[in-house]
């Protein structure tokens, strides 16, 4: 795995794929810049070492070339956490674009307009690719958010680049999933929570193979109670996939995973903050009431095997954390979590709801590593390869 360590930039020219794909408010100021400075030690490598910086990335999903959704209006915040001036270039390719980025001097830093400006770069398009290849001597991805696309800038560009590698944060991510997926260490235990079963699937089923325990919490359970001839009332529950879930439980027999679901949970009478709630056994529920949250049982069960763990994965929360009265769940596992990393445990928490749920309560220095990526995540646990992360191998 080539990283940033594997080069010495000085008077190199480092075309950076990064993922400044922020939030921006109405007057386009940036919310949220945990992105830009998660980016921040790559560059940072690169102009100590006497090279030059030319930062590409997408910013939204712009239907061509839509102001709102110029890089432009993050420049500004891209400067102040890199504490240096930043160039610009109106297009990420062309004449202009080249003629910037070939005057870059080292130490300078050029960002280049939103890369899907041009519909070529989710299609994967050759000759965008080779028009943004110009810019850079060394191609570095540290895009972890796109790695699962093989769009140009992501992954088709790196066959234009003798030398590439892998940026820090990229480098990392990559650490930290091998360390909860090729653990050594036992038992590992998988904490999956949600609104969907489907959307899960996959992971739950090549994960099997790496875990001892899964605990499955969020609104998926109750697919699994239904399946098993419980009563969940008005919850949330995917009745197709009430098969799936089964096998699911069988697979997890036959490779000797235990699974735990929940035992009880707060139930509401409406889909509500202010919803009226009391604990109810998770097979009991009766209309209109739905379940929103673990119980306290559970949490205690969930608990124990936490505790216990040497390795842990958390990806999704336990209940409607968003509604403080059904947040409980979430925050206990969490809570939990931190407990057990305090304790030696190494803990790996992604995919975006998990991530806000960490930050909501306080979390994010309390574990061991947070993901960056959503998708990325979940598919680097489906167990597949990502474009992005192959390209710089191949
Ligand atoms: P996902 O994107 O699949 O990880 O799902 C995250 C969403 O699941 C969050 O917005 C939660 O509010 C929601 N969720 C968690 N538990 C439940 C539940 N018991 N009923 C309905 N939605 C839930």
């Amino acid at each position: 795995m080539k990283t940033l360590s594997d080069y010495n930039f000085k008077n190199k020219k480092a075309l950076i794929r990064v993922d400044f794909n922020v939030p921006l408010n109405d007057n386009f100021e940036v919310t949220d810049d945990t992105r830009i400075k998660a980016a921040k030690p790559t560059i940072e490598k690169i102009i100590k070492d006497g090279g030059a910086v030319v930062l590409m990335s997408h910013l939204g999903r712009p239907k061509g070339k839509e102001e709102k959704f110029s890089l432009q209006h993050i420049l500004s915040k891209v400067e102040e956490i890199l504490g240096q001036k930043v160039k610009f270039s109106a297009d990420c390719i062309g004449e202009e674009a080249i003629e910037k980025s070939k005057n870059l001097k080292s130490g300078e830093i050029l960002l280049l307009e939103n890369l899907r400006f041009h519909a070529e770069e989710k299609e994967g398009d050759q000759n965008f690719a080779k028009e943004l290849a110009k810019h850079g001597d060394i191609y570095v991805n540290d895009a972890f958010g796109t790695a699962h696309r093989a769009h140009a800038s992501t992954a088709i560009i790196a066959d234009f680049f003798q030398e590439k590698c892998f940026g820090n944060l990229l480098a990392k991510e990559i650490n930290n999933l091998d360390k909860v997926l090729n653990s050594k260490e036992k038992p590992v235990t998988a904490i999956l929570g949600g609104a969907k079963v489907s959307s899960k699937i996959t992971v739950i089923e090549s994960i099997l193979d790496k875990i001892d325990n899964l605990i499955i919490g969020g609104g998926m359970i109750f697919t699994f109670i239904k399946a098993q001839g419980g009563n969940i009332g008005n919850s949330l529950v995917e009745s197709e996939y009430e098969k799936t879930a089964l096998t699911i439980l069988q697979k997890a027999k036959d490779k000797n995973v235990k699974v735990y679901l929940p035992i009880d949970c707060i139930v509401a009478d409406k889909f509500a903050a202010d919803a009226n709630s009391h604990v109810e056994e998770v097979d009991k529920i009766s209309e209109p009431w739905m379940g929103l949250d673990i119980g306290p049982e559970s949490i205690k069960n969930f608990a124990e095997v936490i505790k216990n763990s040497k390795i842990l994965l958390w990806n999704g929360p336990m209940g409607v954390f968003e509604f403080d009265n059904f947040s409980g769940g979430t925050k206990a596992i969490g809570l939990a979590v931190a407990e057990a990393t305090k304790n030696g445990a190494y803990s790996l928490v992604g995919g975006g709801d998990s991530v806000a749920a960490a930050k909501k309560f306080g979390m994010e220095d309390k574990v061991s590593y947070i993901s960056t990526g959503g998708g990325a995540m979940l598919e680097m646990l489906e167990g597949k390869t990502l474009p992005g992360i192959a390209a710089i191998q191949k």
